[in-house]
């Protein structure tokens, strides 16, 4: 399937204003690009589809969450109501969705709600489909897609349930995504929201919501049974709301709270009549049930029931518990419609792949006529292992259709995670890792008992050494898009469009973009087994955005606006900016020139209609530059994206790839920048390549070398307001060297080097409160022990009673204890993504309905440019921008601005790492390695000699012993050739050294015009 071209269609879609959408034409090529993609989708799909009675797999999901269900009968309640496009008559009722007798039917405190569908039937000719299927939810208008089988027949429509179906009409069974129009809370002054999705009637009430509101389609009392008459009826028998969930948290390793569930949902239409007594259904999808007692329950969404006639309920030969063995169907929710849901706990079996329920006459003189929508079962699903690959995915005969993850090394008693990872490339730049970098990351998975497998295909094959990370590429059979593939980053804006892009080539939005790339490159049945991982070249995403601060306001009136920025936007006058994410209806939402300027505001000319200040969350300026995030990441899932083209090299340094990577599959697995929910990044007590103060330098030990890692414990509290340096971080032995921000003022050793102080937070907010004099510099200790630690890095740990900003993100405050990662990963989260724009859970175009949804969806016809604005950042990418709650918690509010960014990387200067001294005849010869971010043009060699009576285990540096610069080192800088190596292969040898005396050594460089602060510390003597 060759879609290089149209990928980029794609792509740059996805990074424009909708003011560029304006040509038909070009909207139909996106379109027609989209269903290709569709139609690799379903390919792959089908493999996976069963169809084993008369309704057929729609979803399947697996995740530590459930569904919940409610409904409500309707029929014959239709009343004048205008919706454009659709009918004159509507019935409208409420959902209500509370708990029910024998099941759980409630969404838990802040779970995240991942996918709700509407379901209704509807009795009435099918040429009456194109107005049929507009309903209302909540207000809204949706579209339904039609998905009973053509001619199906409905009950009669002439009302009561019995009966043959002789003259019946047809059965239209509608099926919409509703999840975008689930409410949620939001900070009334600034419109972010601050909740998750709504769905219960408690949680509804309690905050003064209104319920669930549903209009179906139904002429009530008028119209006639003719379908010649130009008067038609149609009646709609009810409306029900399924809605997934996933509730995500930390979950101990070997005590899951949280069970792994299967959820397969089963839909389509299919009428049950005394002449057609027969409904069987086998339910497949989940794949093995829990072997030791499963927790189950299944819902059938059926119209016409009634009291009056019968039909019996079995599940696996029984009729459930809590179900009437004579009349299961009774039109318990009014007006003959049904969700019946009930346990089937005690029916479905350990172990097994499939459940079957069947419905039959209960007296055959009292046959009722029946009609389904859809068909749901949850169960608890068999992974004794705990990584979220269910034990039958992982055994040697794996389920037909899926990949054979026993062949790709997985078994179902270790832990084993799977990530395909594709690259851009354009020409000799790409941006495939190296083996090493996918070897550091899967060695760091590998200490801690978890298997990474990466599949990049037959990458690296020519290396005869077999890669215990790399599925070897003859065991990937069958992978239609494996991973490996490179994406041309350059195709990535449409070469034929007379439009600007609005970012530059090879960057992706997130998660549309991502999206886009990710359908065409990504076996489907691979969804809920393997990571993706796109190593793309930038992320899509604005400068100026109000969630971060970044953009202040633009304050419009008159005919222009003001823009406010937070800090220098260094734009120029004739600069194009795009606005977007305004109000619907401010009409500010285009692209403008940019006027006259100060450094932090400038104008624009608007319509003369355009007034206000416009502050809202959501808000974006984007100047088409995108900021250089180096990554973005699902918090829970299985999407991620790396994006280090800004960085060095245009791909980042191998550490950077690295640490990355880690960090980014480190929120997939359930990680956030603080260890625990809603606590600040760069933590001193969270040695974890997650928390800022480690993703750039890394982590390290005593020889200097940066490393990778989660944190392997939790370390104890700390009080800014008052540290003891004598008490240090506590307790015990840190597993790699302390770090922490100080102030310059008092930190000697950065006094003599005169180390650039940082210019942005730890956590990558600007600083704009006046800091301590002359500013603050990141200090690493020189010891593992815990304890004593000076803080304010005088030389001595006699202070008590400091307070200090040690994670330097602008306040001082009591700082929570630390984290243990590896013993709170959650390696089940794989198949909870999200889906852009607050499509449900898996969507695909194919899954909606035609053109409406589309329009506002996939192809970009109309609302946002989720280039810019609501598709935005790490975690907080859920969906439309709008599904918050702990999805988005990554720590700190900054992170709304997404992941670390080059700038706030290079705001101070980053240290040579790995210093070695090696004794010489008449030298000791030092050798380092660069710094992991940045560009380097000199390094300063630096020394101080031990004071007599000090041995290599006393001797140290301090104030009255600074060191003094005693030579530089220049690395290659563009065309000029770097100094001579001296002694066969050392950077710098030191001559003017003396016999049998010892020395404390230390380099620093000037990188990206910084000064740096000081490498590890050697002491030599020779
Ligand atoms: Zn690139
Ligand atoms: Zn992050």
């Amino acid at each position: 399937m060759i879609l290089a071209k149209n990928r980029s269609r794609f792509l740059d879609a996805s990074v424009r204003s909708r003011t560029q959408f304006k040509s038909a034409l070009h909207l139909q090529s996106i379109r027609a690009q989209a269903i290709v993609a569709l139609l690799c989708l379903l390919s792959a799909t089908s493999a996976v589809r069963a169809q084993d009675g008369p309704l057929a797999l729609f979803k399947n999901y697996f995740l530590t969450g459930d569904y919940v269900v409610g409904g409500v009968g309707l029929r014959g309640q239709g009343t004048p109501l205008i919706v454009s496009g659709g009918v004159g008559s509507y019935a409208t009722g409420v959902i209500h969705m509370a708990p029910m007798a024998g099941t759980n039917n409630i969404v838990p405190a802040n779970a995240d709600v991942v996918a709700a569908f509407l379901y209704w039937e509807t009795i009435a000719d099918a040429s009456l489909i194109p107005n049929l299927k507009f309903a209302l939810f909540r207000g809204n208008k949706v579209e339904g897609k039609q998905i009973a089988p053509a001619n199906t027949a409905a009950c009669r429509g002439s009302g009561g349930g019995g009966g043959n179906q002789n003259n019946a009409q047809p059965l239209l069974v509608f099926r919409a995504d509703v999840l975008r129009f689930l409410p949620f809370l939001a900070n009334s002054a600034t419109g972010q929201p601050v909740g998750q999705r709504l769905v219960n009637d408690s949680d509804l009430a309690s905050n003064l919501i209104p319920a669930h509101t549903v209009s179906i389609p139904d002429s009530g009392a008028g119209g006639t049974q003719s379908p010649s008459s130009s008067n038609q009826a149609f009646l709609s028998e009810g409306a029900s709301l399924v809605v997934i969930y996933r509730v995500p948290g930390v979950v101990p390793v070997g005590s899951p709270a949280v069970p792994l569930r299967g959820i397969s949902i089963y839909d389509g239409g299919y009428t049950f009549s005394p002449t057609n007594a027969t409904m069987s259904q086998t339910i497949r999808g989940f794949y093995q049930s829990s072997l030791s007692g499963p927790d189950a329950k299944m819902t059938h969404i059926v119209g016409d029931g009634d009291t009056s006639f019968q039909e019996r309920l079995t599940v696996n030969g029984t009729t459930p518990t809590g179900v009437s063995g004579t009349n299961a169907f009774q039109g318990s929710l009014g007006s003959s419609w049904d969700n019946l849901t009930f346990s089937v706990s005690n029916l479905i079996g350990g172990g097994t792949p499939s459940i079957l329920t069947s419905v039959g006459p209960s007296s055959p003189s009292s046959v009722d006529c029946l009609s389904w929508g859809a068909i749901i079962l949850s169960t608890t699903v068999q992974d004794k292992d705990g990584d979220g690959l269910l034990d039958a995915w992982e055994s040697d005969t794996p389920p037909a259709g899926l990949p054979n993850l026993y062949a790709m090394g997985a078994r179902d008693n270790q832990r084993d995670v799977f990530v395909e990872l594709d690259y851009m490339q354009s020409g000799a730049h790409r941006h495939l890792p190296s083996r090493q970098v996918l070897d550091n990351v899967g060695n760091a998975f590998a200490a801690r008992g978890i298997n990474l497998h990466f599949d990049v295909g037959k990458q690296f094959e020519t290396d005869p050494t077999p890669d215990p990370y790399i599925i070897p590429s003859a065991s990937l059979g069958g992978a239609v898009h494996g991973g490996g593939e490179p994406i041309d980053e350059g195709l990535t804006c449409d070469p034929a469009s007379t439009q600007p892009c609005q970012f530059p080539p090879g960057t992706v939005s997130w998660k549309r973009g991502y999206r886009r790339i990710k359908d065409s490159q990504f076996d489907v049945n691979r969804k809920d087994m393997f990571h993706y991982i796109l190593m793309a070249h930038a992320l899509a995403f604005p400068k100026f955005v109000t969630n971060d601060g970044s953009l202040v306001s633009i304050v419009a009136g008159g005919g222009t606006a003001i823009v406010t920025t937070k800090t220098a936007h260094g734009l120029n006058s004739g600069d194009t900016v795009t606005v977007a994410g305004a109000p619907a209806g401010s009409n500010l939402n285009a692209t403008y020139t940019v006027g006259a300027h100060t450094t932090t505001t400038f104008t624009i000319t608007t319509g003369a209609g355009v007034s206000g200040n416009f502050t809202n969350w959501g808000l974006v300026l984007n100047t088409g530059v995108p900021r250089s995030n180096s990554g973005v990441s699902d918090l829970l899932g299985g999407d991620l994206m790396i994006t280090l083209g800004l960085w060095d090299g245009g791909t980042g340094s191998e550490f950077m790839q690295a640490s990355t990577i880690m960090h980014e599959l480190g929120h997939n697995l359930g990680l956030r920048h603080g260890g625990a929910p809603n606590e600040l990044n760069c933590k001193p007590n969270y040695q974890s390549i997650m928390s800022y103060l480690y993703q750039v330098r890394g982590l390290l030990d005593l020889s200097g070398n940066p490393l990778i890692n989660y944190s392997g414990q939790a370390l104890p509290a700390i009080n800014e307001t008052s540290l003891n340096e004598s008490f240090g971080l506590t307790t015990g032995t840190l597993p790699y060297l302390p770090r922490w921000y100080a102030p310059f003022s008092t930190s000697f050793l950065d006094q003599t080097l005169q180390t650039s102080p940082a210019t942005k937070h730890c956590d990558g907010s600007p600083i704009l409160a006046s800091g301590p004099p002359s500013g603050t510099v990141r200090v690493d200790g020189y010891s593992y022990s815990a304890r004593p630690i000076d803080w304010n890095a005088d030389g001595n740990t006699l202070s008590t009673s400091l307070a200090q900003d040690l994670g330097f993100n602008g306040a001082i405050t009591a700082i929570p204890p630390g984290f243990d990662d590896w013993s709170n990963l959650d390696l089940r989260q794989v198949g909870a993504r999200r889906d852009p724009l607050g499509y449900s859970l898996d969507i695909t175009l194919d899954d909606l309905g035609s053109g409406y949804d589309l329009g506002s969806g996939y192809d970009l016809g109309s609302g946002y440019d989720l280039g810019s604005g609501y598709d935005l950042g790490s975690g907080y990418d859920l969906g439309s921008g709008y599904d918050l709650g702990s999805g988005y918690d990554l720590g700190s509010g900054y992170d709304l601005g997404g992941e670390l960014d080059l700038d706030s990387a290079i705001s101070l200067g980053n240290a040579p790492n790995a210093l070695s001294a090696t004794p010489a005849r008449f030298s000791i010869d030092l050798k380092w390695s660069a710094p992991n971010v940045g560009h380097v043009t000199e390094y300063q060699v630096w020394r101080s000699t031990c004071p007599k009576n000090t041995t290599a285990t006393t001797c140290t540096i301090t104030p009255s012993n600074p060191p003094a610069k005693i030579g530089v080192w220049h690395p290659a800088v563009g065309s000029v050739p770097a100094d001579p190596l001296c002694d066969g292969s050392f950077n710098f040898c030191d001559t003017s050294s003396k016999n049998s005396t010892l020395y404390v050594y230390l380099v620093t460089a000037t990188v990206s015009s910084k000064q740096s602060g000081p490498s590890n510390l050697v002491k030599q003597s020779r």
